[in-house]
C-alpha cells in the first residue's frame, strides 16, 4: 500500500482524501464520519496500546505481523489480529471507494475474472453471495493466490486474507456499523448500492500490484 507509515508503529489513520458525503447516496456521510473516526480510529488506538509494551515489535511493517500471529505475545495476539486486521482492512476500504475512476473493471483484471468466474455478472453474482452468506459481521474479498489465480472469499471478524498467505485485491465490509444507519438490516440493499461506489481503477491498480508481489515471492525476491 502507499504511504506506508500509516502501517508502522505508532500507527495512525490514513488521510480519507475524500468528504464524507462523496459517496452519498450510497453511502451516507453519518455512517462514513462514524466508520472512519470512530471504528478504524478505534482499531488504530486499540493496536497501538497493545503494541506499545513490545518495542520488537515496533520495526515491523502490520502485514509482517498479521502473517506471523502465532509469533506474537499471547497476550497481545488476539488484540493485534483484531484491531491489526481492522486497521488494514479500513486503510483498503477508503482506498477502493475513492469517488471518481470507472465503474466497471476493465483492462487485464476483466480480463481475468471473465476467465475465472465466467463473466463480470457471474462474478457480482458470487461475490454478493458470498458477502451476504458471512454470518455475523466480516468481509467479502477478492484475492489472488500465490499461483496467482483469483477467487471470491469470506472472512470473519477482522481478519485479513494476508493471514491465509491469499492477497486483497478488494473487499466489502459486511459489519452491520457499515450500513446499519442507511439499509438497517437489509445488507442485500447496502451491496446492491457498493458496487456503485467502487473505484475499478484503484482495484486494478491494486490487482497489479499483488500480481508483482506473487512474482516476487516465487523468485524468492
Ligand atoms: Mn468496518
Amino acid at each position: 500500500m502507499e504511504n506506508r507509515q500509516y502501517f508502522k508503529y505508532p500507527y495512525r489513520l490514513p488521510e480519507m482524501g475524500y468528504s464524507y458525503d462523496a459517496l452519498e447516496p450510497y453511502i451516507d456521510a453519518l455512517t462514513m464520519e462514524i466508520h472512519y473516526t470512530k471504528h478504524h480510529g478505534g482499531y488504530v488506538n486499540n493496536l497501538n496500546a497493545a503494541l506499545e509494551k513490545y518495542p520488537y515489535l515496533h520495526d515491523y511493517y502490520l502485514e509482517d505481523l498479521l502473517m506471523n500471529l502465532s509469533a506474537l505475545p499471547l497476550d497481545i495476539a488476539e488484540s493485534v489480529r483484531n484491531n491489526g486486521g481492522g486497521h488494514l482492512n479500513h486503510s483498503i476500504w477508503w482506498q477502493i471507494l475513492t469517488p471518481g475512476g470507472s465503474k466497471t473493471p476493465t483492462g487485464e483484471l476483466l480480463q481475468e475474472i471473465n476467465k475465472t468466474f465466467g463473466g463480470f455478472d457471474n462474478f457480482k453474482e458470487q461475490f454478493n453471495k458470498a458477502a451476504m452468506s458471512r454470518f455475523g459481521s466480516g468481509w467479502a474479498w477478492l484475492v489472488l493466490d500465490r499461483f496467482g489465480k483469483l477467487h471470491i472469499i469470506s472472512t470473519p471478524n477482522q481478519d485479513n486474507p494476508i493471514m491465509q498467505n491469499l492477497m486483497p485485491i478488494f473487499g466489502i465490509d459486511v459489519w452491520e456499523h457499515s450500513y446499519y444507519l442507511k439499509y438497517q438490516n437489509r445488507r442485500a440493499d447496502y451491496l446492491n448500492a457498493v458496487w456503485n461506489v467502487l473505484n475499478w481503477d484503484v482495484i486494478e491498480k491494486r490487482y497489479q500490484e499483488m500480481k508483482k508481489k506473487v512474482l516476487y515471492s516465487i523468485v524468492g525476491g
